[in-house]
């Protein structure tokens, strides 16, 4: 039966603990001990509920396809730009980014396990952005569960701040007078306060989870069913957990023409892809900012998957471009196809066009709505863009959210607290 190890060990755990533990105690990221295998083709049908099955085998399959089927259960439309390129769009989940995939997966997992143990689970997630949304959205009135989403008040946009604090009920808002950098700290320092930590059952939601790693094969499935031959695919990329889960999806038998990944200025990753070495960085702020990531933590589970780099580099290309290529693409794609795409997505837009990926279909994941970074993207398409109702909706229902100062003390006396 699958167990899960970590990148840096040998000892099993169940995924039960992998889910809830989020990091290996003994350091690295936890790995299924074997990989999910993809029996090509797929049968007609969701291609979440087949997949499910195989990607969390010690569930019943019962029970992973009817989470599959609620952790997916909006659409990921193919947009056709031109003869060879379409983009994959990822974001109609509640939150319009692809993270819902993962973070909705994940929900269904932890309440699955608090009803299991009858005892309430927390979430206390630290966020600069679309991670808390995406979080608190999912696992929002699910029993059994608590979500504490820790975030710099003046650090997310509004659209952000809202989707954090208009759901109310088992999700606690908590918005510190400090930069992201501060949230991050005291979410660390709460975690290592084992009693704290043991009292609430915390746990952590955060993008390096098994739990919202491996369903996000899930649309690469789905995206290679669509085509009669293999495709490339381009990944928008940060921390790499988007690009990993093509990797497994790869690995266990899903064909393909290979992958790039596309980075902004923060391209450590592709240089090392480009046949450099890696190096970790501070993060560089651009416009495209949730692939700010000097130091990516999926490369750990990257290299396990390879063992070499030169064996990545067969499968995996990359490159990088500036913010103006961002802002360019956005215009260029916007006068040539009337589609507007979010900076993420003209990032992958922008290196698709400079590289030449031979003869196959290439399929540009595209990672968020445009209308969550409306001032970028009206920047350069110079009109405005249009905001899907949930967003609209958000603007007229009431906030509520704890302001307190960088000081670990109120976060615990908050957690303590117990949900309002
Ligand atoms: C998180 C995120 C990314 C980066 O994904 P990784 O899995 O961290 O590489 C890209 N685009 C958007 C919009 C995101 O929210």
């Amino acid at each position: 039966m699958t167990r899960y190890v970590s990148t840096r060990g040998s000892d099993t755990v169940s995924l039960r603990e992998a889910v809830l533990q989020g990091m290996s105690p003994q350091g690295g990221l936890y790995v299924p001990t074997q990989i999910p295998t993809v029996d090509w083709p797929p049968s007609d049908g969701s291609v979440a509920e087949w997949i499910a099955p195989s990607l969390f085998p010690s569930l019943e399959p019962d029970v992973a396809r009817r989470i599959a089927k609620d952790a997916c259960d909006f659409p990921f439309p193919l947009v056709q730009l031109d003869d060879s390129s379409f983009i994959l769009e990822l974001f109609h989940g509640p939150t319009h980014a692809f993270k819902d995939v993962g973070a909705r997966f994940m929900a269904n997992l932890v309440s699955l396990f608090a009803t299991g143990s009858g005892g309430e689970i927390t979430v206390l997630v630290a966020t600069s952005g679309d991670t808390g949304g995406a979080v608190a959205n999912a696992f929002s009135g699910r029993s059994g569960t608590r979500v504490v989403a820790v975030f710099p008040l003046m650090g997310v946009s509004e659209t952000q701040r809202r989707q954090m604090t208009t759901l109310g009920g088992n999700v606690e808002a908590v918005a510190v007078e400090g930069t992201f950098d501060d949230c991050q700290r005291m979410v660390k320092a709460c975690f290592s306060d084992s009693s704290l930590s043991a009292r609430h059952g915390l746990t952590s939601a955060n993008s390096i989870n098994v739990a919202r790693l491996l369903p996000q094969t899930v649309y690469y499935l789905e995206a290679a069913r669509r085509f009669r031959e293999p495709v490339h695919f381009v990944v928008p990329s940060g921390n790499l957990g988007n690009l990993c889960a093509g990797l497994i999806a790869s690995e266990g038998g899903m064909p393909h023409a290979g992958f790039t990944a596309a980075f902004n200025r923060n391209h450590g990753v592709a240089d090392l892809l480009q046949g450099g070495s890696f190096e970790t960085r501070d993060s560089i702020r651009t416009l495209s900012n949730a692939m700010d990531v000097g130091d990516p933590s999926n490369l750990e589970r990257i290299q396990w998957l390879y063992k070499s780099y030169d064996a990545l580099r067969v499968d995996v290309g990359g490159d990088w471009v500036s913010d103006e290529e961002t802002l360019r693409a956005i215009a260029n794609v916007h006068r040539r196809h009337r589609y507007v795409m979010d900076p993420h997505t003209a990032v992958a837009y922008a290196v698709a066009q400079r590289k030449h990926v031979g003869g196959a279909p290439v399929v540009i994941l595209s990672t968020a709505h445009p209308a969550k970074f409306p001032e970028v993207v009206e920047d350069a398409i110079c009109e405005p863009v249009s905001m899907p109702d949930t967003i609209l909706s958000a603007r007229h229902r009431n906030e509520l959210m704890s302001v307190i100062p960088p000081d670990l003390g109120r976060l615990k006396e908050l957690l303590d607290g117990g949900p309002r």
